[in-house]
């Protein structure tokens, strides 16, 4: 198992506040936390701050805490039913190593906090330039707690910024290949960006250029998460993918593309044949730092949107709307949008990217009953026009800027929603930054596991792709007659 530590940005500027002191002593406090379980990796979602009251804690050079105020915590923590982390500040930068005594008092508390909340105890250190560095002590044998060190610890709002611990997931290294990127940015932001695991959820028209993006800005981790077929009226809008292609998995088609062109060989991309709704595809999105939505269906919109608050992964999502004219001789209009969902932005709920009526008529098999879609009213998302190569272009460059704007954040700016107007040629980004006031996603914020538990389900479309994938085509058979004749139109050549 893996371990990993995610932050809001607003908890992360109370914890600066209170840890990284003027005087220059270390300080400490404690949070509660809930878990976010996934296929490969646990992380622990920072969901309060406990500050220590006056009395609570002796800042001496070194810092310790009185046994009132870690009784106090454990009742709210027992209370909330959440996890407890200690965490404690250094005088000095980047990831921090651990003294003995920070090993002796984490040793100490674990088995009380496993008495009394059934979790692990989580460690954290923080360094003056706000680097995290975390650790997982957990019971392995009576009495004993093994300390496991996170690969990283995310702090997440309107940006992302990710502290890693190298000695677990190593900064990459970039041959000249790359030696163009890096000069836009610089070495840091590019080994901080292509240590990121990214999910790609849908490899159609949008999807499969994204993917391709990623690889060539340096990515070393992607996972690609698609039951679809290959048809051949997908081969006018899939990246990488040709005829000999059709009737095969679209994700690992596209695996195929992305391992042929990929300059790093280190670099590793995963492909899964599930939906998001499926328990596979869902747990291995949980394993991923940032997820690409690139579906176009009412249910896996609602499940990452669930995925986004609960879990507290930023989703970058996109949309196309197009229609033609009435009479077929022109496009009427065509708008496509991105943005970027999660804590301290707007949810796709709110942004309208689905509706949950919805949700439950994709959930009851309806929207494969051609005679029910005929009875849908003419403005239902089942009857929008259909994309083009030149619009997926268009929005996954789109929902590509979201991604980098969101790491990158060039000069402290960073951007809400964006949706771009093909007729006039415009952008618009007059759009709400934040959730609606009763948004519901709002309240699964940082819940993990407790908000989702139960959510995934039986996806009978999924399943019967996987049974009529066909894995490889099938050799052609050569008669003994062909053969001969081969041979005598050979000769009579050569005569
Ligand atoms: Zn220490
Ligand atoms: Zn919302």
């Amino acid at each position: 198992m893996k371990y990993s530590v995610v932050i809001s940005e607003e908890l992360q500027v109370k914890l600066k506040r209170h840890l990284i002191r003027a005087d220059g002593q270390e300080d400490l406090c404690f949070a509660l936390f809930n878990l976010s379980t996934g296929l490969e990796r646990t992380t622990a979602l920072i969901t309060e701050v406990l500050l220590p009251d006056v009395g609570d804690r002796n800042v001496h050079g070194n810092v310790s805490f009185n046994a009132e105020y870690f009784d106090r915590i454990s009742s709210v923590a027992l209370k909330r039913g959440c996890g407890i982390v200690f965490i404690h500040s250094h005088p000095s930068s980047g990831w921090q190593p651990m003294s003995n005594d920070d090993i002796k008092a984490e040793e100490m508390l674990s088995p009380r906090v496993k008495a009394v909340t059934g979790k692990p105890l989580v460690g954290m250190t923080i360094g003056t330039d706000e680097a995290w560095s975390a650790r997982f002590w957990i019971k392995s044998a009576p009495k004993t707690y093994d300390r496991f060190f996170c690969e990283s610890v995310r702090v997440i709002g309107k940006g992302l910024r990710l502290t890693y611990y190298d000695k677990l997931i190593p900064k990459p290294y970039f041959n000249e290949a790359f030696s163009r990127t890096i000069s836009a940015w610089g070495d840091n932001k590019q080994s901080n960006i292509a240590r990121l695991k990214i999910g790609i959820i849908g490899c159609g028209s949008v999807g499969s250029v994204i993917a391709e993006a990623l690889i060539k800005t340096g990515i070393q981790h992607l996972v690609l998460i698609d039951f679809d077929t290959v048809e051949m009226k997908n081969l006018d809008r899939l990246q990488g993918i040709g005829p000999a292609s059709v009737g095969k998995a679209k994700a690992y088609e596209l695996k195929a593309h992305l391992d042929r062109v990929k300059v790093d060989q280190n670099v590793k991309v995963l492909a899964l044949p599930y939906s998001i709704v499926e328990n596979e595809g869902f747990l291995s999105a949980l394993d991923c730092d940032i997820l690409f939505s690139c579906v176009d269906r009412p249910w896996p919109r609602f499940i990452l949107n669930c995925i986004a608050y609960a879990h507290m992964i930023p989703v970058i999502d996109g949309g196309i709307d197009t229609n033609p004219n009435k009479s077929v001789t022109n496009l009427d209009q065509a708008r496509w949008k991105t943005h970027v969902v999660g804590p301290e932005r707007r949810c796709m709920c709110c942004l309208g990217q689905y509706s949950p009526e919805d949700v439950a008529l994709e959930q009851s098999g309806l929207l494969e009953d051609q005679n029910y879609i005929k009875s849908l009213p003419k403005d239902h998302f089942v009857h929008r026009g259909e994309n083009v190569f030149a619009f997926s272009v268009g929005v996954a460059a789109m929902e590509m800027q979201q991604f980098l704007s969101f790491c990158l954040q060039p000069r402290g700016q960073y951007y809400g929603p964006k949706e771009f107007d093909f007729n006039s040629g415009t952008i618009d980004s007059d759009f709400p930054f934040v959730c609606n006031d009763k948004c519901e996603y709002l309240l699964m914020l940082g819940l993990g596991d407790i908000a989702t538990q139960g959510l995934t389900r039986v996806h009978e479309i999924a399943e019967r792709h996987r049974a009529n994938y066909l894995i490889s085509p099938a050799p052609k058979k050569v008669s003994v007659f062909t053969i001969i004749k081969n041979f005598f139109a050979g000769l009579l050549k050569r005569n």
